[in-house]
């Protein structure tokens, strides 16, 4: 009986394998799809300034609009363009039209000066060798300034390649496009790699945001990593922000900027440009 059990729990595994194998495949074809019928979008959510409250800039994220399913998530998607190699050819786009973004926003005297967007970027899309000519060309093409563009990147990043990533940073940075380090803290690096690695922002992951009012460990390793922030000379963004009382407790800090549904969720770009104008004329 037993045996008859294992067996049939065999059969099943390797249908349920097969069954997620297929999957991936179909997705990936229809990711490609995605990208030559342009089923990709983007939103935006406002970073705010702690203390000033008003809108600073925004972190701009991707959406996928399926024919069927309807707007698709990112962490149902990425990782399939991650393994396919799609991400090179979407992770260009996602760069072009953030600055293309910032063009039209600043031909409608909607963009304040010193504003920027922060885009995420993903390994493999950092480790194309033409990443960073890739980067200064967008800003040339559409001739947006460097110091309107953030770039997002994670700690697997800086691991996978350490010195070679260095090398990127120290070239984009010296353009004047700035770093931020995303989800700080969730990564398996510790603090010896942020020494070396050339950054302008440290945004606190949202998982110890969630109970920074509540939880002993979380407020420790955010008021840590506000310290460290202070002798390492970067900015520092909150990420996460859901109630009053999350923003109350970075109010009190040296927390430079915040984002979250508090102030607003991400936003189609039709939406954010109204928020724009609103900042210009106030
Ligand atoms: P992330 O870069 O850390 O982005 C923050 C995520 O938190 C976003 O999810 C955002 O919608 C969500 N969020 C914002 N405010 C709140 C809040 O107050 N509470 C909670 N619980 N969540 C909030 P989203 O858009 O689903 O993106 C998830 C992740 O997918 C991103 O995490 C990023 O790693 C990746 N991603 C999104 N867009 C892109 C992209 O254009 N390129 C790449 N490479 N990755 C992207
Ligand atoms: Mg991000
Ligand atoms: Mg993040
Ligand atoms: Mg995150």
């Amino acid at each position: 009986e037993a045996k008859k059990q294992g067996r049939s729990q065999h059969v099943f595994f390797e249908s349920d394998m097969a069954s997620r194998v297929e999957l991936a495949y179909s997705l990936e074809n229809e990711l490609r799809q995605a990208v030559s019928q342009q089923q990709f979008f983007l939103v935006f959510q406002p970073q705010v300034g702690v203390q000033e409250g008003v809108i600073q800039g925004a972190e701009v994220l991707i959406r996928w609009r399926h024919p069927e399913r309807g707007v698709v998530p990112p962490f149902e998607f990425i990782p399939v363009l991650e393994s396919s190699g799609l991400i090179q050819e979407v992770g260009k786009w996602l760069i072009f039209e953030s600055c293309q973004c910032i063009r039209d926003w600043q031909n409608q005297g909607l963009w304040q000066e010193d504003a920027w967007l922060s885009v995420n970027v993903s390994p493999n899309q950092f480790y194309n060798p033409s990443f960073v000519d890739d980067v200064l060309a967008a800003l040339k093409i559409t001739g947006v300034k460097p110091e309107c563009l953030e770039l997002e990147i994670t700690e697997g990043i800086v691991i996978g390649d350490t010195e070679n990533t260095i090398k990127k940073l120290q070239k984009l940075r010296s353009h004047g496009i700035r770093v931020a380090m995303d989800d700080f803290g969730t990564g398996y690096s510790s603090l010896s790699y942020l020494k070396r690695i050339p950054l302008d922002v440290l945004k606190i992951d949202q998982s110890f945001v969630r109970d920074v009012t509540v939880d002993k460990t979380d407020k420790a390793i955010v008021e840590a990593i506000l310290a460290m922030s202070i002798s390492l000379d970067l900015e520092v963004v909150a990420e996460g922000i859901e109630t009053k009382e999350h923003y109350l407790f970075f109010k009190g800090t040296r927390c430079h900027r915040y984002q979250g549904y508090l102030y607003s969720p991400p936003v189609e770009a039709s939406f954010f440009k109204e928020m724009l104008k609103e900042i210009v004329v106030a």
